[in-house]
């Protein structure tokens, strides 16, 4: 996939993108135990998930990467145990003790496009400047996630439905990562 003029998906970044199932909020009141993280973990297999304001108001914070989260665990500071609160704000919690810190590990600046940008633009930031996600929102607020391999599915589960009456459809490279 190469000029957007050879490439028009007509459509704009919510028709391929995933709806959000897991994302954890930053607001301490709601703040998940050690114990729900790794259940959240080993329930998906999601590379990363994003941090949010609160569940009634998802503004995006920032993401993390499972690896991150993995390798925080591995070297968690002894007295951490499986009540201990997730903490993924930059600054350390101020009520909680035996709080895990994550906020060190969360990337603040991660790549986001409105539900309105066209899926041609969408790929476009993924072939020009490389990023493994991108998360979507609407009036400012978190959405979904759209990575490289949901634009390949879309395209296939697209060109599946018109390969009867559109035989010229099959001839898109497209590297992945
Ligand atoms: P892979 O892990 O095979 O490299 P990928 O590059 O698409 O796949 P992942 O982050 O694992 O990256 O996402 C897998 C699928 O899950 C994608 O369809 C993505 O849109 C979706 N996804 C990722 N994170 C979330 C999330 N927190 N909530 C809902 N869906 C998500």
């Amino acid at each position: 996939i190469e000029s957007k003029e050879e490439y028009r998906f007509n459509t704009t970044v919510n028709s391929a993108m995933s709806t959000i199932t897991v994302a954890f909020p930053s607001d301490e009141a709601e703040s998940i135990s050690l114990h729900q993280l790794k259940k959240l973990l080993a329930k998906t297999t999601y590379n990363g998930f994003p941090i949010i304001q609160s569940t009634a108001h998802p503004r995006v914070i920032g993401y993390i990467t499972r690896a991150d989260i993995e390798y925080n665990l591995e070297n968690a500071v002894s007295g951490v145990n499986e009540t201990s609160k997730c903490n993924f704000n930059s600054e350390k919690s101020q009520n909680e003790e035996n709080c895990i810190e994550f906020g060190a590990v969360v990337n603040r600046h991660p790549f986001t496009v409105n539900v309105t940008t066209t899926l041609e633009y969408v790929l476009d930031v993924f072939v020009k400047l490389g990023p493994r996600f991108i998360l979507v929102e609407q009036e400012g607020l978190l959405v979904g996630i759209i990575t490289r391999k949901d634009i390949l599915r879309y395209e296939y589960t697209v060109h599946a439905m018109h390969s009867d009456n559109d035989v010229e459809s099959s001839n898109s490279e497209f590297d992945e990562r």
